[in-house]
């Protein structure tokens, strides 16, 4: 069964259902259609009693660079959710339903999901991926989170704490460094890494390994392992950094740098001009 979607593509194949990304020319970069899409795959593969396991995966070279921002910020009224975060209140809105409660709705689906990942998987990309029960990755990967010094106080959900450990998080979000795929192993981020070219027949296999197992158990199994995340403080943590996100958003900082980014066109410039002259600025 194949259903057609403008930004993904949604296929089944006996018990496990696929999801794809399916803006490779950009990236996949996470526009409010494709946002949208993924939500809407997603009740399908809920609605279909034969779909057992979910595969999140991104066409082309890259899993996701992460939200659209030049969406955000061309701001051409074509989309409303765009159109909303003219004020602090729509902002809000706008992020609380669209990336945040989306998220967690992936993170709380009740069938095992896989993200499959190659290439960039970059701030909202990372994001997604990590909403995902295993994620397998190619030897390629490279996950990146360089949204600090662009003044975003990571991105929406900081999943970082929980995938890389409190050390290793501050260090990946103040620095902006890449993880790579044998790194993102080590620290536990990813399940497993294997060749780029056998990503997708990899991420299948795990996939009927997984659909092995009785509906009852593997989904009960889940949501105990999720419930223990909860225990540990993770929705509550997820919640607080979500409302300090939008604190940081709101500030003459952020507003600041949004406006010259308007102005220039390009935050990489106003990034180099404000850092000017700074401490470290000389490399
Ligand atoms: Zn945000």
């Amino acid at each position: 069964m194949a259903q057609s979607f403008e930004t993904i593509r949604y296929e089944t194949d006996g018990a496990v259902a696929t999801i794809t990304m399916n803006r490779p020319d950009q990236a996949n970069a996470q526009d409010s259609t494709m946002i949208d899409e993924i939500d809407a795959a997603f009740d399908l593969a809920d609605d279909d009693d034969t779909v057992r396991v979910v595969i999140l995966a991104g066409a082309g070279k890259h899993f996701s660079s992460g939200h659209d921002l030049k969406a955000i910020v061309a701001d051409d009224g074509s989309d409303p959710w765009v159109a909303m975060r003219a004020t602090p209140e729509g902002k809000f809105h706008h992020e609380k339903t669209m990336y945040f409660d989306r998220c967690l709705r992936i993170h709380d689906f009740r069938k095992p999901t896989i993200a499959a990942v190659q290439g960039s998987c970059v701030a909202a990309g990372m994001m997604l991926a990590a909403m995902c029960d295993l994620i397998v990755a190619a030897d390629d990967a490279v996950f990146s989170n360089p949204v600090l010094r662009l003044t975003g106080a990571g991105v929406e959900l900081l999943v970082e704490p929980w995938e890389l450990g409190i050390r290793k998080a501050k260090e990946f979000l103040f620095t902006g460094d890449t993880i790579d795929a044998r790194e993102a192993w080590r620290l536990g981020l990813v399940n497993r890494v294997v060749p780029r070219a056998e990503l997708e027949a990899k991420t299948r296999e795990l996939a009927d390994r997984v659909a092995l197992v009785p509906p009852v158990t593997a989904q009960t199994v889940k949501d105990t392992i999720n419930q223990t995340a909860d225990l540990m403080g993770k929705r509550d943590a997820l919640k607080y950094h979500f409302m300090a996100h939008h604190w940081v958003h709101n500030s003459a900082t952020a507003l600041n740098a949004l406006s010259a980014r308007k102005a220039k066109g390009s935050m990489k410039d106003v990034i180099a001009e404000r850092d000017q002259g700074q401490p470290g600025s000389g490399s």
